[in-house]
């Protein structure tokens, strides 16, 4: 079978650890061939993301014709999006491109507390989330994005059924930041809710887990695999990577190559 094409629109990390590079290399390990465009340019550390740069429409809408002229593109992983152009040229794309499965990892703030979405461009997470097979919001980001779509129920797994039956897409809240080494994610998935196990080998802070997540799942719906079956398996594929191999010299774990 000629391979398939998992087209990554994220940010671009110079450390390799997160965002664009990180998704594209993975996914290439994976036998997938991989595309990417990135939504912003990063200057960042292991620990810290010091500015974010936007890149132009232009430039953004082009790199896509062009690769649209190359490949047929069988996924769509989407992270990072910082501006509100970007946004909307990401939103055109999704758009013409709904017969596909669409992972959205909703980044908002880097652990570092730099934000990755800018305040004017919030708002367009309502236009994207609808557009969107699976998202994957930690806790955090999952709660912004309830708050922006009106959703006030308290208890999660309500707030979360009320905000996939709303927008359409199922949703992964990953609860890799919970005390101790249990890494349970809540799926709302189909009108129901559950609850997918995991266990980290240690507690140590690791940079890009998110992006890599999100990338494995779309990696393994693109092969055939169902939602729950594509989840289980990218956290058991993230859970080997963390095996502190790799340190950056401001003393940030990054996952294994
Ligand atoms: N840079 C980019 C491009 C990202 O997409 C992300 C997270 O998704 C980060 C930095 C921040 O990663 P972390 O919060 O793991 O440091």
């Amino acid at each position: 079978m000629a391979s398939r094409t998992v087209l990554v629109l994220a940010g671009l990390d110079p450390t390799g650890g997160a965002g664009l590079l990180s998704d594209i290399s993975l996914l290439r390990k994976m036998g997938l061939n991989a595309a990417g465009i990135p939504t912003s340019l990063t200057v960042q550390s292991g620990r810290l993301v010091k500015r974010v740069e936007p890149v132009g429409t232009k430039y953004f809408n082009d790199a896509l014709t062009s690769l649209g002229d190359t490949f047929r593109i069988d996924a769509i992983k989407v992270g990072m999006i910082f501006s509100p152009s970007i946004a909307k040229a990401v939103s055109r794309v999704l758009r013409e491109n709904q017969e596909i499965p669409i992972v959205f990892d909703p980044v908002l703030t880097s652990s570092g507390g730099t934000p990755l979405v800018s305040e004017r461009a919030l708002p367009s997470l309502k236009t994207l989330i609808p557009q969107c097979t699976l998202i994957t919001p930690n806790l955090l980001e999952f709660k912004t994005i309830a708050d922006l779509f009106g959703i006030r129920m308290k208890k999660l797994p309500d707030a979360g059924l009320a905000l996939s039956s709303l927008s359409g897409a199922s949703i992964l809240i990953t609860g890799g930041h919970m005390p101790g080494k249990r890494s349970w994610d809540t799926l709302i998935h189909e009108g129901e809710v559950s609850i997918i196990k995991g266990e980290l080998k240690g507690r140590r802070d690791y940079h890009g887990t998110g992006c890599a997540l999100a990338s494995y799942v779309t990696a393994h719906l693109v092969m055939g695999d169902s939602i729950a079956k594509a989840i289980v398996a990218a956290k058991r594929m993230l859970e080997e990577k963390m095996d502190g191999k790799v340190r950056s010299l401001d003393g940030r774990w990054f996952l294994s190559p």
